[in-house]
């Protein structure tokens, strides 16, 4: 009897707007393996039992996305990144127990070594907008690559103060009515909110103070080009897009479920680009 190929999914409630099946079949095809990718719908009172035997449902693994991420980590047996960020993302199967990490911290740092090699180095101060789930994955992702000072300015001044909490005194919590003076002194600026995002409120903020030397990151990937990046560039700042961080992202779970570590190329980004234009259209 023939080998059952090997499979995994992205389970999420609703999972459709996933772009992580196009991301692995791609690099399935790519590196001529026998195996798939697909989409799970699962309710969240349905999620534990769904993950608690992934074989039995056909997987050797999952991405998990909203709202499960911190259910994931309840559910398994989480790495360092995991644990500190407090949500899961990827799962996959070791000597029979259920394994986690959170893949989105190495796909900020990743997009912005792709972007501007080494840098973290003489950057100082981080401004980051949003303190909602994907914001603890790039703050502690920041604090690995030991930038000092966090400014975490959200609408919501609780979550900032709950990311202090998590990660310590280098995140120091911020109004927004304070940015015209923190763009000026940092050296990173990264939007982690929905704003700006397709059918969200526009992100209103006026880049005028912001330093020459800025790095400007933005987590929205749909838009491409958020009003964010444009205005960046503009001013010829270096920036780094959320499309790069979601392809970057994938990259630990591809290698951990297919045994190839698969690279983020010109044409993966392509094929990806051309479906966000579709949806756009
Ligand atoms: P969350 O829902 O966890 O957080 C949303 C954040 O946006 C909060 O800080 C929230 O503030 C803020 N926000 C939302 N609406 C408003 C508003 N009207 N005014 C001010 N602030 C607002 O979402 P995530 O962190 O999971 O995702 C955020 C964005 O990042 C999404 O666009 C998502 O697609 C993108 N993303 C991209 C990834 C990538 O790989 N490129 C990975 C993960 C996410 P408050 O706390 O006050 O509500």
């Amino acid at each position: 009897m023939a080998e059952p190929i090997r499979a995994a999914c992205v389970i999420g409630w609703p999972v459709e707007h996933s772009r992580s099946p196009l991301i692995h079949n791609y690099w399935l095809k790519h590196y001529g393996i026998a195996g798939d990718y697909r989409r799970e719908a699962v309710a969240p009172e349905a999620f534990a039992a769904f993950v608690a035997d992934l074989p039995a449902q056909g997987y050797v693994g999952a991405n998990v996305t909203l709202p499960h991420k911190e259910a994931a980590l309840a559910a398994s047996e989480p790495d360092d990144r995991a644990r500190a960020v407090g949500a899961a993302n990827t799962l996959w199967l070791a000597d029979g127990h259920l394994h986690s990490t959170n893949t989105d911290v190495e796909g900020f740092t990743a997009n912005l070594d792709a972007a501007l090699p080494d840098w973290e180095n003489g950057r100082d101060e981080a401004v980051v907008l949003g303190a909602g789930g994907s914001a603890q994955a790039v703050v502690y992702g920041l604090i690995e690559r030991q930038i000092p000072v966090i400014h975490v300015v959200n609408r919501t001044q609780e979550r900032a103060e709950a990311l202090r909490a998590r990660f310590g005194p280098a995140v120091q919590p911020a109004h927004w009515g304070a940015l015209p003076h923190l763009l000026s002194r940092a050296e990173i600026l990264v939007n982690t909110t929905s704003l700006g995002m397709t059918g969200q409120p526009p992100l209103a903020l006026d880049l005028a103070p912001i330093r020459r030397d800025a790095l400007v990151a933005d987590l929205v990937y749909a838009p491409l080009k958020t009003a964010l990046l444009v205005s960046a560039e503009a001013r010829g700042l270096a920036t780094a897009d959320g499309l790069g961080m979601l392809l970057y992202q994938a990259v630990r779970g591809f290698q951990l479920w297919f045994g190839i570590r698969p690279e983020v190329t010109a044409e993966l980004r392509a094929a990806i680009e051309a479906d966000l234009g579709r949806e756009g259209e």
